[in-house]
């Protein structure tokens, strides 16, 4: 297939990968050095070190990985066969983070909330109290599927005061876009990924990870070998990874951190929560229905219902024609939802440009 040219005015609108701001594209074109070089060194200090604030931990962990292989390597780190796991699933994401447990031999318990629900800290107290000791918790921040944001500072809280296992966070459409502080929570692993809010190409899955959960990936001599978080740690200490990074992908991230830094995390998080509401209010107006629990509404995906004499494929289909981008709902959803992806770069203007291409093929 031949690439997208880039003077193609595509609104690149899907939950992911994310479009690049020109300055990530340049980085992605500089030329390879050594990953064990002093430059190499630089760069990656400077990497974990812009990542540490958007995590609210120390350490990060970055494997090259898509999101799912993250997310399988904070369950082969921590979680052994037999151990007890309790996921709450919001959605889609949150089963497939389920499923690699169980894949792996752990017995989980699941709490699936209805779909385009939020978990609340209440319920879930109520539903560990009933549980019995646990291992491991898994949660998703932000559910793709859905749209839908968790409480995680609620839940968090319901879960350290119920039990002590680990807190699993599945945050790879959330970090980078909404505010997370993984030590003041008391979260124990988050994996998030470069092609999301990190407006940087797929490529490296990033796990900030506490004391906690690398004191258990050095007792449980689990199955891996690539995925091994105590080497990991070890080597990024050193200013280098385990074995041979995604170089490209981490100049980009570079990149994307200075940017993230010069607009103020602040300012992120209040842009992502600026352009999701005038993306809801949008497509309201235009009589969509919204997916999401308005009270737990995403500030980096927008899910809505398509109207009847749509189906989201074809609406879809007829919106890539003008230059608007879009993902389909996911399992039964597929024809009846589309969702939307404002994280990473993205202003005002790419929002109200899919509106209007929305009004104009309703209105066709
Ligand atoms: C995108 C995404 C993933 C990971 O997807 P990959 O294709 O493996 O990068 C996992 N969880 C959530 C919530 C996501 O949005």
């Amino acid at each position: 297939m031949k690439a997208v040219s880039l003077s193609t005015p595509t609104n690149l609108r899907v939950t992911g990968p994310t479009p690049l701001p020109p300055r990530v594209l340049e980085a992605v074109a500089v030329q390879m050095i050594s990953h064990r070089s002093e430059g190499f060194r630089a760069c990656l200090f400077g990497v974990v070190a812009g990542l540490r604030p958007l995590f609210g931990t120390q350490v990060v962990l970055p494997f090259t990985a898509s999101g799912t292989g993250g997310l399988e390597a904070a369950l082969v780190n921590t979680v052994a066969p037999g151990a007890r796991v309790f996921a709450v699933e919001t959605g889609h994401f949150g089963r497939r983070f389920a499923e690699i447990a169980e894949r792996f031999g752990a017995v989980v318990r699941r709490w699936c909330v209805p779909c385009g629900r939020a978990a609340e800290a209440a319920d879930l107290r109520f539903r560990l109290r009933r549980s019995g000791s646990l291992d491991a918790v898994l949660l998703t921040h932000n559910e793709t599927s859905t749209g839908v944001l968790s409480p995680l500072p609620e839940l968090a809280a319901a879960i350290r005061a119920e039990t002590d296992a680990l807190l699993l966070v599945d945050g790879v459409s959330s970090v980078g876009a909404v505010p997370l502080a993984m030590d003041d929570w008391g979260i124990d692993v988050v994996v998030t990924a470069t092609q999301k809010a990190l407006m940087s190409p797929p490529g490296l899955a990033i796990i900030g990870t506490s004391h906690r959960a690398l004191a258990a990936s050095r007792e449980r001599r689990l199955s891996r070998y690539y995925f091994d978080f105590t080497s990991m740690a070890e080597a990024v200490e050193h200013g280098t990874t385990t074995y041979t990074p995604a170089i490209s992908i981490i100049y980009a991230l570079e990149a994307a951190l200075d940017l993230i830094a010069e607009e103020t995390l602040p300012n992120v998080f209040s842009r992502h929560l600026r352009i999701s509401r005038r993306c809801r209010r949008g497509f309201s107006d235009l009589g969509f229905a919204l997916f999401a629990d308005p009270a737990y509404a995403s500030p980096t995906v927008t899910a809505v219902v398509v109207p009847e004499a749509w189906t989201a494929g074809a609406l879809r289909r007829a919106l890539a024609e003008r230059g608007a981008i879009v993902s389909l709902g996911r399992g039964e959803w597929k024809d009846r939802v589309l969702r939307i992806g404002h994280m990473g770069y993205v202003e005002q203007h790419d929002i109200d440009l899919l509106v209007e291409a929305v009004a104009e093929v309703l209105a066709s």
